[in-house]
């Protein structure tokens, strides 16, 4: 196996250009071509997980958060990071981060940590805007089906839980070629009028190159003619946070000891403001941004992490806090990086971190 097999299958669960504009994820450390015996998941790399990875032969460490996060400018060793990271070029390990992206895409840290909390029907609470595009061509009208084909093929034409959407009017097109042209109908130097189609097609950012050079290898024409849209509407299926409700409804303090139980380490609260709940958002890591979302969501009780002091004032009567700590809210991820790359490759040696990584302790 090289580090670029484990690096393509994890980019492709979650693509990169899923991450947040301040995120670092990627491959940080090592050759992309280079061959690992096996490979180790963690949340966070330290020196201790790339010792376990020199104790295990593990060529590879994918953890959540990317330990090369705001740039390095010398490797002196005199922190933990530079030290981590001299480490692991020391002994050829190579480190992979799938950070934020992994936080937006709908079978990521949120859903695992709602699922480990027995959430039903869940959605992403902030769906992203500014991912979608709209993709317009014009097709000689007989050509309409394998240039369609080419589309949905390169990834265009997803909504919701529907693909090979698209929409078509019908209408003619003119043009007129140059000495230097050779156009696939009509002659050159004359204006021709052709039967043609206009075709719509909707797409993720992250494939416009794709189709479009689908497009350009499909239509049959040598100028193709297109235009690429950037929308407002969300793509649901990518953003940040989850939520969805409980099988049964609970009462409020029921709820928090539940959760304490599944997660450990010491839940922070805020006023439990219903006697019931059953509406639960979650924002794995520091979720304070979306507590608005997670408010408009209608939900009981929002779970996350790295609430301030006056942060919780922001509860507001409205919702109930529950900072359940950032480990602890991402403690799962460990074995969504497991699982996944085990399922896909079943034969490769793949372990999760025994290191405990939380830099918090409690009493
Ligand atoms: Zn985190």
């Amino acid at each position: 196996m090289t580090v670029r097999e484990i690096t393509r299958y994890l980019d492709s669960i979650a693509p990169p250009a899923y991450q947040e504009s301040y995120d670092n994820s990627g491959l940080l450390v090592g050759n992309p071509d280079a061959e690992i015996k096996s490979v180790i998941t963690c949340l966070d790399v330290t020196e201790e997980v790339i010792q376990e990875a020199i104790d295990k032969g593990a060529g590879m460490i994918v953890s959540h958060h990317p330990i090369i996060f705001g740039g390095l400018k010398r490797l002196t060793g005199k922190n933990y990071v530079e030290r981590t990271v001299m480490m692991a070029i020391k002994n050829d390990i190579a480190l992979y981060a799938i950070h934020t992206n992994l936080d937006n895409v709908e079978h990521g840290v949120n859903a695992r940590l709602s699922e480990r909390l027995g959430l039903k029907d869940t959605r992403i609470l902030m769906p992203k805007g500014g991912m979608l595009r709209k993709l317009i061509t014009f097709v000689p009208t007989k050509n309409v089906d394998e240039v369609l084909e080419a589309l949905f093929a390169a990834g265009a034409g997803h909504v919701g839980a529907y693909d090979e959407c698209s929409f078509r009017s019908e209408g003619v097109g003119t043009f007129r070629g140059d000495e230097t042209t050779n156009p696939h109908v009509g002659e050159v130097g004359k204006r021709h009028s052709e039967d043609e189609s206009r075709v719509e097609v909707i797409l993720s950012f992250d494939k416009s190159s794709e189709v479009l050079s689908a497009l350009k290898s499909a239509h049959p024409y040598e100028e193709v003619a297109w235009d690429m849209l950037k929308l407002e509407n969300s793509l649901q299926t990518v953003g940040s946070g989850m939520v969805g409700e409980l099988e049964e409804e609970m009462a409020a303090s029921d709820f928090l000891a539940y959760l304490q139980n599944i997660v450990g380490g010491g839940v922070r609260y805020t006023q439990l403001i219903k006697d019931k709940v059953k509406r639960i958002a979650v924002c794995g890591g520091s979720g304070s941004f979306a507590l608005g979302a997670a408010i408009s969501a209608g939900a009981d009780v929002f779970v996350t992490a790295d609430f301030k002091y006056h942060q919780f004032f922001d509860a507001d009567g409205q919702i109930v806090i529950a900072d359940i700590g950032h480990f602890e809210s991402e403690q799962f991820t460990i074995d969504l990086l497991y699982d996944a790359i085990r399922e896909k490759f079943p034969n490769f040696a793949t372990f999760k971190t025994a290191v405990n990584t939380n830099p918090i302790l409690y009493l």
